[in-house]
């Protein structure tokens, strides 16, 4: 390997600015180069579902930009460019700048996918409004959605996951009226049990959201002055039709690992690492939200964090896996304080559920009262980090 070769950093999402980080906390000399298809803006991703009841900005929530992060980081940041094909032979990463698509190859020392997740596509909605349908994953597609808002008053809203919910309570703040369409029969059903899930419901409810489960979005047909949303599947039929002013749609994540894909490196769910965040290719390493580590594909900070921290000592010789415990997560609907510890994908167990006004508390036992997961809210949060220490880690 020839040392002038520079570590190659695609993405500059939280896991690529935190394994720079890192990286250059423990090794000053090695070129840093970081690529990205954005801006390069540092900014905090959860911010975006918690900001406008607050009047954020975009501008308020970029903490750094480009330049700034580059002579941070003793790193060069090329902006605006994506990569387009990787040659693991050659080490050779093929570059088209959204600059007049111009094309440029660059050669790689070692190489780290940090390519985040896009929004998973869109079921099939029919109708001539879907211009007016947003989905908020960038700090540009917040600029969009809020520049959206101005002078609108009503949001429709699809998905009534962990993102959803806290746009709910956000725009809700914010002195919108909020209608929230799922599929599913509660709030945060693929991590709550119904009690918790109804508990988030009922604050949400009180504070103004309409609640609308059990039925999908048929069509966003455009209206001079909005939109008019068809539901399908709902327990009071099929004809419960909605309108509002603009629609937002947090329908969970895909991984962006088809460049790995392309070039070979083995990908599941998200690109295949080990425990050290290496891929098929020994050269080539993954972290954050296009990684699945070990058979986790987990899309939070937390274990970026400490993936960032782990690569950076086998980035500079001394290999370190990346263990992960008990991940509590904080959900962001304020109204209700929520912190949800999901159990691992696949785990075999019961939800023991204790409920009172003050708040519910739910522990995921296995067969032998094992805790492998948990989730509360109300006042019940006080007992998150007693929960998280008996907590069974995601990693053994
Ligand atoms: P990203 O931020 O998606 O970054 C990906 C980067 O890769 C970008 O810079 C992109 O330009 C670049 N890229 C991709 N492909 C290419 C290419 N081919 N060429 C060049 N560049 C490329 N997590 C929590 O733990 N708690 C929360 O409360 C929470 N709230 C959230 C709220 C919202 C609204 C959202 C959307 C997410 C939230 N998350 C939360 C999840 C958390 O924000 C993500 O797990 C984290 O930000 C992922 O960071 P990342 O760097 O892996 O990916």
């Amino acid at each position: 390997l020839d040392d002038t070769d520079p570590l190659v950093i695609i993405g500059t999402g939280l896991a690529g600015y935190h394994l720079a980080k890192e990286f250059r906390k423990l090794d000053q000399r090695t070129p840093l180069l970081l690529i990205t298809g954005d801006d390069g803006t540092f900014y905090s991703k959860p911010l975006l579902s918690a900001s406008l009841a607050h009047g954020k900005t975009p501008a308020q929530l970029a903490t750094a930009s480009a330049e700034d992060m580059a002579r941070e980081l003793n790193a060069e940041i090329l902006v605006h460019t994506h990569v387009t094909d990787v040659n693991r032979e050659s080490r050779l990463l093929t570059l088209v700048s959204d600059n007049g698509g111009l094309r440029s190859e660059v050669r790689y020392g070692r190489l780290v996918f940090a390519t985040g997740a896009s929004c998973a596509p869109l079921p099939a909605i029919a109708g001539d409004g879907l211009s007016r349908l947003f989905r908020v994953n960038t700090l540009e597609d917040y600029h969009r959605f809020r520049t959206a808002l101005a002078n609108r008053k009503r949001v429709l809203l699809i998905g009534a996951g962990l993102i959803g919910c806290e746009f709910a309570n956000d725009l809700v703040q914010a002195g919108y009226e909020v209608d929230l369409v799922d599929l599913q029969p509660w709030p945060l059903a693929n991590l709550l049990p119904e009690a918790a899930g109804r508990d988030i419901q009922q604050t949400l409810e009180q504070a103004g959201v309409r609640f609308h489960f059990g039925a999908g979005v048929a069509s966003i047909a455009r209206r001079a002055d909005g939109i008019r949303a068809q539901l399908a599947g709902g327990p009071s039929g099929d004809d419960t039709i909605i309108e509002a002013d603009i629609a937002l749609a947090a329908l969970g994540l895909i991984p962006n690992a088809g460049l790995a894909d392309v070039a070979g490196i083995a990908t599941n769910r998200g690109i295949v690492t080990d425990r050290e965040l290496r891929t098929s290719d020994a050269n080539i390493f993954a972290l954050g939200d296009c990684a699945e580590v070990d058979g986790h594909s987990l899309y939070f900070v937390a274990p970026l964090t400490q993936s960032a921290r782990a690569l950076a000592q086998t980035l500079t010789g001394t290999p370190t896996p990346v263990h992960y415990g008990s991940l509590p997560v904080a959900v962001k609907t304020t109204l209700r304080p929520t912190v949800v510890c999901p159990p691992r994908h696949g785990s075999q167990g019961e939800w023991q559920v204790t409920a009172t006004a003050a708040g519910v508390r739910a522990e995921f036992l296995d067969g032998a009262g094992k805790l492998l997961g948990f989730a509360l809210t109300g006042n019940a949060i006080t007992e998150r980090d007693a929960l998280s220490k008996r907590c069974a880690p995601l990693m053994d």
